[in-house]
């Protein structure tokens, strides 16, 4: 049988160690603060800002909701954003997705200075990324490596297979592994044999959106598999991108879905959040 790498577990731990450092920080007379700029009512993005404000609560980061109309004009936007940017009490600012289409999201993502940019989604940030300096990463890539350092995974040297080539988690944690010293083959709807391609790998990385197409029998024995893929089955049940039950079979690692890579996404904006502070300081 499998390990099954329980994200809860590590975004618990990693939320803890938040906590603290948040703590420590107020001590020294700054209180890190997130904006969270919903526009629209759209019910799945209401939910996670929900979650996202809770969460900060729970650690003691400020945060501050902006709820705009649907018909927002791109402009009013901007103008937000403006006064967030110099706003010394915001060290983070996230702008829920997807925007109306009124709104160009491009514009609007590159106009949140990169150093409040905690979602990792500015050009300057995913430039830093790919030349090996970090600064801000996005949030599921980011919580995708923690998962694989808390369950004492190396990369170096290993064969890893990213599906899905999206530049929110594909793309990003394609370069992550590459800065760990993996080999990375990064696949896509028009990939040749993905099969084939998915059977090489030490390490399977799967962010489609498709239930369970990743088949269980295209692990290879002793394969770590990371599932970032939610995918709603019927009324309630989720599923990831990866056929779990067999998977799990011949997998060295696993993480379920749900309470694997889904709790780590909150915990990385959170610690983004508490590292801008942080930087606002020095
Ligand atoms: P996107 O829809 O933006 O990207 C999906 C990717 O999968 C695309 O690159 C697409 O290829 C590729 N793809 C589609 N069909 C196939 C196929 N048959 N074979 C190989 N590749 C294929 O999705 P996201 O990256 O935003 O999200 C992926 C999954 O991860 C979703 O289930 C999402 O809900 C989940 N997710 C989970 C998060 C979490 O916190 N746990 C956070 C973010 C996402 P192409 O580029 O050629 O179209």
């Amino acid at each position: 049988m499998s390990q099954i790498i329980d994200g809860k577990a590590i975004a618990a731990k990693i939320r803890g160690k938040i906590t603290e450092q948040v703590a420590t920080l107020i001590e020294k007379g700054i209180t890190p603060g997130l904006a969270v700029v919903l526009v629209g009512d759209d019910p799945a993005s209401r939910v996670y800002v929900s979650m996202k404000e809770k969460a900060c609560q729970e650690v003691g980061i400020f945060s501050d909701e902006y709820k705009l109309h649907a018909d927002t004009s791109e402009q009013d936007l901007l103008a937000l954003i403006g006064r967030l940017n110099n706003d010394s009490k915001i060290h983070g600012i996230l702008v829920q997705l997807p925007l109306p289409p009124q709104i160009n999201t491009d514009l609007i993502l590159e106009s949140i200075s990169p150093a409040k940019d905690v979602d990792g989604f500015h050009p300057y940030n995913v430039g830093r990324l790919v030349v090996g300096k970090p600064t801000f990463q996005p949030c599921t890539p980011y919580g995708v490596m923690v998962m694989l350092k808390e369950a004492g995974i190396s990369l170096e040297g290993k064969e890893v297979v990213v599906v899905g080539r999206s530049n929110i988690v594909g793309k990003p944690v394609a370069f992550m592994c590459l800065a760990q010293h993996a080999t990375v083959t990064l696949c896509h709807s028009r990939t040749r044999d993905l099969a084939d391609k998915v059977r090489s790998a030490d390490i399977v990385i799967a962010a489609v959106g498709k239930p369970e197409m990743i088949k269980g029998d295209w692990i290879k024995e002793g394969a770590v598999v990371i599932d970032v893929g939610v995918n709603r089955v019927g009324e309630k049940k989720l599923v990831g991108d990866v056929e779990f039950a067999e998977a799990s079979k011949r997998a060295s690692a696993i993480t379920p879905v749900p309470g694997g890579v889904g709790p780590m996404t909150i915990t990385m904006l959170l610690y983004n959040t508490l590292e801008s502070a942080r930087r606002s300081a020095e």
